[in-house]
Order: structure tokens, then sequence, then C-alpha cells
């Protein structure tokens, strides 16, 4: 029997398929316990810790079975409908959910920028039951959508507030509707066009979809107007299986590529202006170790970057959102925000690919939010914001400190299967 407990490579590993779990009992001060060895040489002194490790058994492949009626996405799906359905509903489709001022690092720079978040009734895959980190709950209005003439009072709120709060109108606008800005049934042609003109005297514009609704008649709304247009994809991960059976996503890496490819064409075809893509990812979703889950990213900032059309990749820890399966496992123990460090440690290793890459920890230094020891959380974090604006890896040599050790440990040692190791 060979028995290794899962690194930084597990994924691979996995998919090679190690598939036997066993519990051995080592000792915390064993140095041992830090590899294979102490499991290995059954030399564990006390039962103190118990460390799962696994063995090699024939290669394992999910079957189809797994997603057949009543298993995986199914049964993911019933899960999230289950939890999504303890939140009460409010709604006024008159009011947008979010709106707010900030800066963003662009193709053309550091500007400042307009964020709405359009209240349009709601995400379709949300309410099929939706992503496991995902709190946004699919509000039951009537058909599900909300009138042209709402969702303009919502643009109507947002400049208002920038007109109250900013010196000048932002260069860059935001749109994001917690669903598909480009889904026809969440926000008509009517709206996208009336919206695109609204923006016009503005210099890019980034709404927001899944990939299947991209298309370049589309984007071409808003180029035909003088707009940049980038279409934000929360693509989540490059990884097909980590995506379907972690973060309950239904597309695939190749929908991306294609949505990428309806960007480059009508990049082409504008006049003027650009058109592309920005990849939101997303670090750590559940069941995965902390390893894993920077090797994830690693891999897709890298695979994002390859890919024509696509400019920018904003790489984001997942946070603790109430009414969702990762608040379940957090509630119980089983799910802990990513360290980060381990954001620093992906920005840093990926600092050479031909995109901007950055990132934007919501939540930083709270439990439900990535966060270090509680001493240094917000000076790493303000090192990651400053990598967002100057894409330089140095500004992670300027912060350190002692809980680089723990993580470090949690790196080498946590498993799936296991964890959290620390909190
Ligand atoms: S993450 Fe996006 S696709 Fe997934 S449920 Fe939430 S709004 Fe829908
Ligand atoms: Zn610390």
């Amino acid at each position: 029997m060979s028995v290794l407990t899962l690194g930084p490579n597990s994924v691979s590993r996995y998919h090679r398929g190690v598939t036997g779990i066993r519990y051995v009992r080592c000792h915390e001060s064993d140095p041992a316990l830090r590899g294979n060895d102490a499991a290995e040489r059954g030399h564990a002194q006390t039962t103190e810790i118990y460390r799962f490790v696994e063995y090699r058994l024939p290669m394992s492949q999910p079957s189809p079975e797994v997603y057949e009626r009543g298993k995986g996405m199914d049964a993911h799906n019933q899960v999230m409908r289950e939890i999504r359905s303890e939140k009460e509903k409010h709604y006024d489709p008159h009011e947008p959910t979010r709106v707010w001022l900030d800066e963003d690092n662009t193709p053309d720079g550091v500007v400042q920028s307009l964020t709405i978040i359009l209240n349009t009734g709601g995400c379709r895959w949300a309410r099929a039951g939706g992503c496991t980190m995902c709190g946004y709950v699919a509000e039951s209005v009537e058909g599900g959508s909300v009138a042209h003439d709402a969702l303009m009072d919502q643009i109507d709120v947002c400049l208002e507030h920038e007109a109250e709060n900013a010196e000048e109108p932002a260069d860059l606008i935001k749109i994001y509707t917690s669903g598909s800005f480009l889904d026809e049934r969440e926000v008509g042609a009517e709206t996208r066009t009336a919206i695109a003109e609204t923006f016009a005297d503005r210099q890019r514009i980034v709404v927001e979809s899944l990939p299947d609704f991209v298309d370049r008649e589309k984007i071409a709304d808003f180029t035909d107007v003088g707009l940049s247009t980038d279409v934000a994809i929360g693509l989540e991960t490059a990884t097909d299986r980590i995506r379907h059976d972690c973060v309950n996503k239904y597309f695939d890496f190749a929908d991306f590529e294609a949505a990428c490819e309806e960007a480059r064409d009508a990049d082409l075809e504008a006049d003027g202006v650009d058109a592309g893509i920005k990849a939101y990812l997303l670090m750590k979703p559940p069941f995965l170790s902390e390893s894993e889950a920077v090797d994830d990213m690693i891999s897709s900032v890298r695979r994002c970057a390859a890919v024509d059309g696509c400019h920018t990749v904003s790489m984001n820890p997942t946070n603790v959102q109430r009414y969702t399966m990762v608040d379940e496992l957090f509630f119980r123990g089983g799910y802990r925000p990513p360290w980060l460090w381990s954001v620093a440690e992906v920005l840093e290793s990926t600092a050479d690919v031909d995109a901007i890459v950055v990132s934007d920890p919501v939540g930083h230094g709270s439990d439900r939010g990535p966060h270090n020891c509680g001493e240094c959380d917000d000076r790493v974090q303000k090192a990651i914001k400053d990598f967002d604006r100057r894409q330089d890896p140095s500004v992670f040599e300027q912060v350190s400190c002692d809980c680089e050790a723990t993580w470090e440990y949690v790196i080498e040692a946590e498993t799936s299967y296991g964890m959290p190791l620390a909190r």
C-alpha cells in the first residue's frame, strides 16, 4: 500500500485515482506529522491528532450515475432551493440593489468607476437552485422580470447617487445584475439600448453575463455608441469538474472560450473602441483544501489569460454568504474562507501572464471573509489593492507576519477530507 496525503497537486492526484481513505493516529510533536512518514512507519505515539490518509486503489473516475437525477447537480440544486427558501424576499423594482463609487484598473489604466447592481428579478440558475456560495435569492416577481420603466428608474437613482457623491462623472460604468445582463428575460433589448444611450458619454462599460448569452450583436449595442465594452463572466474556475461539483455551475470552460470568441469578433467590428472579456474567478469554493484552491486558481488564471479576447482576470476569494451551502458548511465547522496569504500567493505567482489580474477580497479580516490571523489582514489587503493598481508582485515582499508559518503548514497538510485545519 502506498500512503500519501493530499498535497499541492492533489486534484491531479485525485484524477489519477486516489480513492482509499483511512484515519491514522499521530503525535502532535512528531516532526514526521508533516509528511506521510508518520502514517507509513506506523509509529504514532498518542491519539491526540487523527489524520486522514489515503491510498491508491484502482483508477476511479466519476461515473455518469453520479450526475443522475437526485444525485450530483440535482442534489446540489435541491439543497440550495431549500436553503434559499428560508430567506424572506424583499423587493422594490424601482431601487437598485446597490450602487457605489470606486476606482478600477482597466486596459485604459486606473479610472474612476460607478458600479451598479441592478435588480432585475433574478438569476434563472438561482431559481433552479444555483451556486453553492451565492447568497443571491431569486426574487419571486411575476414573470421573474422587471419592467423597462422600473429598470430605468433604478438607473436614475444611480445617476443621482453619482451626482451627489462624485466630483465628476465616472469614466467606467459597471453593471451587475446578480444574474445575466445580456439575458433578455432579465434585461430586454429596449432597456439594453436605452442604458447604452444613457452612458454613451462615458469611456467604458462592463456588463455581467453568463457565457450562454454573450453574442457580438448585443455587445455592438454598446460599442456602436462609442463605449469600449467588457463582458464580465462568472467563470469561477477553468477546471470543469470543480465548477460543476464544488460551485454547482452548469457550463463548461469551452462555453467561456466561445463567449471570448464572440467578444473578439465584436472587437474586430467595433470602430475606435474595444470589446473584451473579464473573467471572474472564485478562490476556494467548498470541498477544496487550501492548497487545492491555490493550485486551481494558479492554473485558472493562466488558462484564462491565454484565451484571446480575455484581457482581465478578477480572482476573488469566497466569502460566507447567508442562505448558502457554504454557510451551512461554515456553521458546522466544515469550511474556512481562504487565507489572504493564498490570494497573495496566486497573484504573485501569476504576475507574468499577459492579462490584468486583480482581486478584491470582500469582508477581508472577518471570520466569514478571507482572513489571516487578525493582526496582518489589513496590511495584506492593502498589498493586494496595491498589486491591483500596479501589477507589481514586489508589493508582497513588504508584508510578513508570524501566521505565514501556520498558513504554510495548512497548505502542506490540509486535506479535503479533514478540514479546516485552522481557523
Ligand atoms: S453565482 Fe451567478 S449564476 Fe450562480 S446562482 Fe448566483 S447569480 Fe446565479
Ligand atoms: Zn498574520
